[in-house]
């Protein structure tokens, strides 16, 4: 296992992967914002719009992190859980969009049984989460879970919808947290895995190529004060399957209907299976 530019084993790959997000949780944030000139908000939308749950969905969101795809999943099944109150009100009792407006301005329940568990294995990543979730106003239907992705303390047959966005690149062991996947998603239900992949287009990959080992880890430097760590992370992403080769991996682990988008050139992919 490749730890930036090092060779590490698989027990010194989960403590070092710990330190890095142990050190750049409060900054990671900020980091994302600045590696990604912010288009980690685009892609991470553009998850939400693939997954479009509905309100009741229970969401399981592994290696969650700081809780953006959570805060945008809460935010999704609100607006969806507004629009089909408003429209029934609306039916009902033939009363105008101000009126409609006004009557849901206080209201409490407005996620229609939704919820969502951000799960991860560090601590200060999630402690930051929550403190970022709760000054934006989040808190009702969301949990935060310490825990390890290959190892779920969840039930089998449980959620509606497991997603994992930029961590199955960190996990150890790749095939054990599928299979835990596998297992807790109810019959029927989604595995959406959001991850930088691998470019199909030359110039854009010259680019690339360019950023990432001559901006990112100056920025890690600035931004966190570490260099290391995003070195690890460039190295991380160059060592992760191609689209096809996750593709099988995925299959492998049990999941059907396995297909995948390619963002930005294939910069990041979204990876999607289904328990049947
Ligand atoms: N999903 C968030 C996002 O998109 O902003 C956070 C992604 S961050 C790059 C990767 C996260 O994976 C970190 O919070 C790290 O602690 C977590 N992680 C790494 N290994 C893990 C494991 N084995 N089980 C659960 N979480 C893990």
């Amino acid at each position: 296992t490749h730890f930036g530019f090092e060779t590490v084993s698989e027990e010194e790959k989960g403590r070092k992967v710990y330190q890095v997000f142990e050190g750049v949780a409060k900054k990671y944030d900020v980091m994302n914002d600045a590696m990604t000139l912010g288009i980690h908000r685009v892609w991470k939308d553009m998850l939400l719009q693939k997954m479009h749950p509905s309100p009741g969905t229970h969401l399981l969101d592994v290696a969650g992190g700081t809780g953006d795809i959570a805060i945008r999943f809460l935010n999704y099944v609100q607006a969806q859980h507004r629009r089909k109150q408003k429209r029934q009100v609306r039916a009902q009792q033939n009363l105008s969009w101000e009126e409609i407006a006004q009557k849901y301005q206080n209201e409490e329940d407005s996620l229609g049984g939704s919820h969502v568990i951000v799960y991860d294995i560090n601590k200060a990543m999630l402690k930051t989460g929550k403190q970022k979730a709760s000054a934006q106003g989040y808190t009702a239907g969301l949990s935060w879970v310490l825990g390890d992705a290959e190892e779920l303390p969840f039930d089998d047959d449980k959620f509606d919808f497991y997603t994992i966005g930029f961590g199955i690149r960190n996990v150890t062991h790749m095939d054990r947290a599928l299979q835990e996947a596998h297992r807790v998603l109810k019959p029927g239900g989604q595995f959406l895995c959001l991850e930088f992949s691998h470019v199909d287009n030359t110039f854009i990959s010259r680019l690339y190529d360019l950023y990432s080992f001559q901006v990112i880890p100056v920025l890690g430097k600035v931004i966190a004060g570490d260099w290391k760590s995003y070195q690890y992370l460039i190295e991380s992403i160059r060592l992760f399957p191609s689209q096809e080769e996750f593709k099988e991996i995925i299959e492998d682990a049990g999941f059907r209907k396995v297909t995948y988008e390619n963002l930005t050139s294939g910069i990041v992919a979204i990876h999607s299976g289904f328990k049947l």
